[in-house]
């Protein structure tokens, strides 16, 4: 749209939400000279990301695993050391690391002088938005990055104390002795791992027939292996009859008949696009019954001035790629192409234990699509990096076109996974030639390394060739 008629409105681009999906869209704008403002209803900026989902999460679990693997230590145990952390002690840490994030991410917006509105926008025309019923914003192009919320289904008590979702769930007051969780997608799935760490006694009840059915066989299988090794109860192709809370427990009644008690109940299944209370019906599309909005893939409504971006649109649900989502958007706005953004290229990381990373295509979708490709595998256990640290549960795997020897996938488990898996990433995204499991061969990595699985599984698999 040009100057003179963007002008006629107060921004240029006005942005609803302030997770990674709006901040990527309003820092990628603000910083070409156009005028952008944002709106964010919650007391603190950030978004679900930083105040209910990726940052809280991850700091919590970071916290127990350092206080676990330090007692582990061999010279703990021999001075006795058995202190077990409470949930204020483990939650401390993560609200540092919040307030951190926040201040650092609000000194974006008023670096770039972005303008914070506070309040809920609700669209009254295509291009205004009122702010708590406030005067209302006049922009030239939006961008909805309202994020995502558990879905709540009616016949859960959510007021029961003792009836969480992911949401809430850190804000338990005490370390209770067991937990059910119902729901085993990625949310599911690290909650699971993180409480059964601090020795919580857990029920994974999958509404499935596999865990993270996305992922390759092997690492799938893994994980089912790793949870139930650590005495995580896994109870497959389950589905819920009715959650009874009482005042001893929560108890969970299957429609398979069984029934299960425990301390603590978490509601993990399915999330809502965050677009009820928004004018929608200003606007000439609606939300599915997600409450997730269809966008094309410049990231445009069927209003091509109206972008929507991150959890509001859908899989693949993460951070990272709301964050590129939101810079895409931005950038087509502004004329520009968003080719070298490798939208498709998006690595799942999973930060279970073992942690999980995966990028590019599976045995089981490179099967259906008849491609001639050949896998090497690196154990952990055999690294000498992995040997000093204790880190020997993992493997690495690459898959390849046994032709060609491009990398077409890379799986990866064990610690620190979601960083291995980058170096893969990289190679993966090479021009021809480039990008071929040759590479892994033919470079001198840093030794001891756990880099060093990618030469160890990269000649596993060209020593399979013939
Ligand atoms: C427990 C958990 C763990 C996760 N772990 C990871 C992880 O490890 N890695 C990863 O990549 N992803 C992870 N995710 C997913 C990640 O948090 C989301 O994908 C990401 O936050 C989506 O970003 P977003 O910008 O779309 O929305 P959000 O971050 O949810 O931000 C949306 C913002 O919009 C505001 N808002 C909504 N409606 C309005 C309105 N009408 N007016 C004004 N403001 C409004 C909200 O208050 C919120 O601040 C996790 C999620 C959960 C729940």
């Amino acid at each position: 749209m040009p100057k003179a008629q963007r002008d006629q409105y107060d921004y240029d681009l006005f942005v609803i939400g302030t997770g990674p999906g709006g901040e990527g869209a309003a820092m990628q704008v603000a910083k070409r000279g156009w005028r952008v403002g944002v709106a964010e209803r919650y007391r603190l900026i950030g978004g679900g990301c930083t105040h209910w989902g990726t940052i809280p999460s991850k700091a919590f679990r970071y916290a127990i695993t350092s206080t676990m693997r330090a007692l582990s230590n061999p010279v703990m145990r021999e001075l006795g050391v058995t202190i077990s952390p409470t949930m204020e002690q483990l939650r401390r840490g993560t609200q540092a690391i919040v307030g951190r994030q926040v201040s650092m991410r609000r000194s974006f917006y008023d670096r770039n002088d972005v303008p914070i509105h506070r309040g809920q926008a609700r669209f009254l025309d295509e291009h205004t938005v009122s702010i708590d019923n406030d005067k209302p914003v006049t922009a030239a192009h939006f961008v909805i990055a309202t994020g995502s919320r558990p879905y709540r289904p009616a016949n859960v008590d959510f007021t029961h104390p003792r009836i969480y979702d992911s949401d809430t769930i850190l804000d338990m007051a005490e370390k209770p002795s067991s937990i059910t969780v119902y729901g085993a997608g990625v949310i599911g799935t690290e909650y699971a791992s993180m409480f059964r760490n601090l020795g919580i006694k857990i029920n994974l009840v999958n509404t499935r027939s596999k865990l993270l059915e996305f992922l390759d066989d092997e690492i799938t299988d893994a994980l089912s292996y790793h949870l139930r090794d650590q005495g995580v109860i896994i109870r497959h192709n389950e589905a819920m009859d009715r959650i009874e809370g009482c005042d001893d427990g929560v108890v969970l009644h299957l429609k398979s008949g069984k029934v299960l008690k425990s301390d603590v109940f978490l509601w993990a299944n399915g999330r809502q696009g965050n677009t009820d209370d928004f004018g929608l019906e200003h606007l000439p599309f609606e939300a599915n019954r997600r409450g997730q909005i269809d966008v094309n893939e410049q990231f445009q409504t069927s209003l091509p001035h109206i972008y929507a971006v991150g959890d509001v649109i859908g899989i693949p649900s993460l951070a990272s790629a709301a964050y590129t989502q939101g810079r895409a958007a931005g950038m087509h706005m502004l004329g520009h192409t968003s080719g070298n953004l490798r939208l498709n290229d998006i690595p799942a990381g999973i930060y279970t234990s073992p942690e999980i990373s995966t990028v590019g295509s599976t045995e089981r979708e490179l099967t259906e699509q008849c491609v001639p490709y050949e896998v090497g595998q690196s154990q952990f256990r055999s690294l000498a990096r992995a040997q000093i640290t204790g880190d020997t549960v993992g493997m690495l795997k690459i898959l390849f076109h046994r032709e060609t020897k491009r990398v077409l996938g890379v799986h990866c488990f064990g610690a620190n996974a979601s960083e291995i898996i980058h170096i893969g990433q990289a190679i993966m995204n090479q021009p021809d030639q480039h990008n071929t499991v040759d590479y892994f061969i033919e470079t001198t990595f840093n030794y001891p390394t756990m880099a060093e699985a990618y030469r160890v599984a990269a000649l596993n698999g060209i020593n399979r060739l013939f």
